[in-house]
């Protein structure tokens, strides 16, 4: 079944044109689609690959004793509403990370020194049940390329509602303009928002994008932003860093 999704809408940096995209709702050969999750972290161009992302059947949450196993397609806010509601540790920094969890596995996601994988026990990917040890990781990476349908998390007693709260704080230095979150890795050596803000860029503006005033690394769309606009910054900041820095800034947003 395909559902007309218009990403203009949907996406979080609200960029991008109504596609068909295939709802999966069972394990299958997906390997001529682009699988997209809750699109917090996508920019679609104008011609993307065909989509498919999970369906309702991949939105459940069982508990097993100390294991959580969580069907790919659950938000992270519903993950931490339940771990809130049944005192479970160790997801509180859901609440204010985006995205469902077979995007946030496959992104790595995390803040600041927490990252999914630091919970995560085993992990379903394309049918077949493996150790999270089995799966090369590392800051914001996977080398996941194919369907994540299930998660499971080992868990801890006790959430922590502190720290809900300092993972929120964590935000109040980042814009609540449309984005899709970081928009560059950050580089060992210097944050990549201190590189944009050292080349000039920060709060520079082409159409309706803009590297924000308020946390140079957030690329957002100020009202009326599209695709080039995108792409003309961020050619611009990875072209300027390397002359002046000699850093190759690696994207974080997706694009597709
Ligand atoms: C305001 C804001 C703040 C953010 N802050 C952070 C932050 O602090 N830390 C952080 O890490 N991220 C952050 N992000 C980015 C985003 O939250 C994460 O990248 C998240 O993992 C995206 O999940 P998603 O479901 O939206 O995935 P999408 O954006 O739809 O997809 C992201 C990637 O995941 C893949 N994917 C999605 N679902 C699946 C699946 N089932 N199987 C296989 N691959 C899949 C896609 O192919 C794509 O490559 C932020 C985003 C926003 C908008």
């Amino acid at each position: 079944m395909f559902k007309t999704i218009n990403f203009q809408k949907y996406s979080s940096i609200k960029i991008g044109g109504s596609h068909d995209v295939l709802m999966i709702d069972k394990i299958g050969d997906y390997k001529d689609y682009q699988i997209i999750g809750d699109a917090n972290n996508l920019l679609v161009s104008p011609r993307p690959k065909p989509m498919a992302k999970l369906g309702d059947s991949f939105k459940y949450i069982k508990q097993d004793g100390d294991f959580l196993t969580v069907g790919g397609a659950i938000s992270s806010g519903k993950l931490n509403t339940y771990a809130k509601n049944h005192d479970i540790g160790g997801f509180e920094f859901m609440a204010a990370l985006p995205g469902c969890v077979g995007g946030l596995v496959a992104m790595n996601a995390g803040l600041k020194q927490f990252e999914i994988f630091d919970i995560i026990h085993k992990v379903n990917i394309d049918g077949q049940v493996l150790d999270k040890n089995d799966i090369i990781h590392d800051y914001r990476y996977t080398d996941i390329s194919a369907v994540i349908y299930e998660v499971v998390f080992g868990t801890t007693k006790g959430y922590d509602i502190d720290k809900t709260a300092m993972f929120k704080a964590m935000r109040a230095n980042q814009p609540t303009t449309p984005s899709a979150g970081s928009c560059f890795k950050n580089p060992a050596s210097y944050s990549a928002g201190y590189l944009i803000e050292q080349v000039g860029l920060k709060g520079f503006r082409i159409g309706g994008m803009a590297y924000s005033q308020i946390h140079a690394n957030f690329l957002v769309n100020m009202g009326g932003g599209v695709y080039h606009d995108a792409i003309e910054l961020i050619k611009m900041a990875q072209q300027k860093v390397k002359e002046q820095f000699d850093i190759k800034l690696e994207l974080e947003i997706q694009i597709i």
